[in-house]
């Protein structure tokens, strides 16, 4: 299995799962809140022609990750999988805009898995203020991977739902002092810093020191602010309690806008 991050943060965010072989080779686009063209562009550096995907996920209504999922599902002729309250009338990614674009709208349910093609997606709720928000398990080619971005707390992502996973996509969205010193008028450090809002390094840290299963081969640290956050600061913190559990990995940040390929693969960033 592979993940494709191509955009990350609150300018926008997507990112493609690849599993499979042959004519089990299934693609599937996680969330669109970037133009149509730089999905587009960011996909082929990655040689992924997103007019044959096999499906769209929409993690939450916000249009960071919701404005051009419709557009791109009708492009590609694959349905949309979302879960029905994710899709406000009010949003990109409406029923009406899904109606009108002849988009198939899958609808899932928290915790219930499906399967699309040779890779099996669990949607996990969420604690962020567009209800629903879910993050995804992946499981296909006997691998196990993790998206959790844009959720206020980290209850939902426990050891047992981490075990045995080797690939993990996670928040680390600000530093509580940056924050706080920063230019964001006090509602919007609310929001942020709420329950409903976005996870600190710090709750990634947590979350890391807690529940970091020995099997896991790549962490991506992902939606940093670009106000309020460092890609070092983030690191030094996941790092920090990586090495409190023994674990030796080195993490990464997820780029605001390039390809970054999480694999069993060395590394490698375009
Ligand atoms: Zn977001
Ligand atoms: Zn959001």
């Amino acid at each position: 299995m592979e993940i494709i991050l191509l955009a990350s943060g609150s300018s926008g965010n997507c990112a493609l799962i690849r599993a499979g072989h042959g004519s089990e080779r299934t693609t599937l686009i996680l969330d669109a809140g970037i133009a149509m063209r730089t999905a587009r562009d960011l996909a082929s550096q990655a040689d992924c022609n997103l007019a044959f995907v096999d499906g769209v996920l929409l993690t939450h209504a916000h249009s960071d990750h919701c404005a051009k999922v419709v557009p791109l599902a009708a492009r590609a002729k694959a349905p949309l999988w979302a879960h029905p309250d994710s899709l406000s009338p009010r949003s990109a990614a409406s029923p009406k805009e899904i109606a009108r674009r002849s988009v198939v709208h899958k609808p899932f349910e928290s915790g219930q898995a499906f399967q699309v093609g040779s890779i099996q997606v669990t949607p996990v709720l969420l604690n962020h203020d567009a209800h629903p928000t879910h993050g995804f398990l992946f499981e296909a080619d006997g691998e196990k991977a993790g998206f959790f971005t844009d959720t206020g707390t980290a209850e939902a992502l426990t050891p047992d739902l981490l075990h045995g996973m080797d690939f993990l996509v996670l928040e680390s969205n600000h530093d509580p002092d940056m924050l706080r010193n920063g230019r964001y008028p006090p509602f919007l450090q609310e929001r942020v810093r709420g329950d409903l809002g976005h996870l600190s390094n710090q709750q990634a840290a947590d979350v890391l020191s807690e529940a970091a299963p020995n099997t896991l081969r790549r962490l991506i640290l992902a939606h940093l602010s670009e106000r309020n956050n460092t890609s070092e600061l983030a690191l030094q913190c996941s790092m920090t309690a990586l090495r409190s559990r023994g674990m030796t990995l080195m993490p990464e940040v997820a780029p605001k806008r390039g390809v970054l390929r999480v694999s069993s693969e060395l590394p490698i960033e375009l």
